[in-house]
């Protein structure tokens, strides 16, 4: 029988070709999507069109460093909710990264390992205002600013400055937020409309967010 002898790919034929390699453009928007809501999936579309990416993985955090763990729900919950936000837009994609990996979700961890994984993906890793002023804060920010380009979307009551290299890409201002959600559910106020219908159906199923925090 004749052996077939593995041609040798030495590390630097493997650089030459990754560099030839036409890349895909990927956005990530990491947060913790308690409860998704209008504002991220309109700052997403906003992003993914302007920037023409090919795709928008929304990330859900296990642990988010900065926020209090008493008000956030079971990462379950939070899947469960992205799930029916994203349905439906071809361009958007769950990543199960750091729901996956447990603990808390440093994003430089998270890129480390995606990158690995996709060596022929550009990153653009999309915030907020109020977290671009927080990127100072954020773990190994200088070394993380090597594996991706922040995308930087306005919101109400935040500058939109960095020193920081943020790409700002303008979207429509939505004074949404997650804890506004949380607080209107808990007052017996409607949250219809500024969360997806099939969101506010599961919200009610499971009967989230009723209690006070
Ligand atoms: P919370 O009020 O609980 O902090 P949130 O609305 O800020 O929730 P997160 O899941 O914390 O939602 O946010 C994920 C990402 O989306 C962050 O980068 C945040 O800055 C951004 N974001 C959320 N809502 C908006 C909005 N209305 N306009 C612009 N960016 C937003
Ligand atoms: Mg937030």
């Amino acid at each position: 029988m004749r052996t077939l002898t593995q041609p040798v790919i030495t590390v630097e034929m493997k650089e030459e070709i990754l560099k030839n390699t036409p890349h895909k453009q990927v956005g990530i928007m990491g947060g913790t999507f308690n409860p998704p809501h209008l504002g991220h999936l309109v700052m997403a579309e906003s992003v993914c069109s302007q920037l023409g990416l090919d795709k928008i993985l929304f990330m859900p955090d296990a642990q988010p460093p900065h926020q209090n763990p008493k008000t956030t729900i079971a990462a379950k919950h939070r899947v469960a909710m992205v799930e029916r936000a994203i349905d439906g837009n071809a361009h958007f994609d769950l990543e199960r990264a750091e729901i996956d990996r447990g603990g808390v979700s440093y994003t430089y961890d998270t890129m480390v390992t995606l990158k690995q994984k996709h060596p022929d993906t550009d990153f653009y890793f999309i915030v907020g205002a109020d977290m671009v002023k927080d990127l100072p804060n954020w773990h190994r920010i200088d070394d993380l600013l090597k594996l991706v380009q922040f995308v930087g979307v306005k919101r109400p009551e935040f500058p939109a400055e960095s020193r920081f290299p943020v790409l700002w890409v303008d979207a429509p201002l939505l004074d949404i937020s997650s804890s506004l959600i949380r607080q209107r559910i808990a007052q017996g106020c409607s949250v219809r409309y500024l969360v997806p219908d099939a969101v506010l159906d599961y919200i009610e199923e499971e009967g989230l967010y009723r209690e006070k925090h």
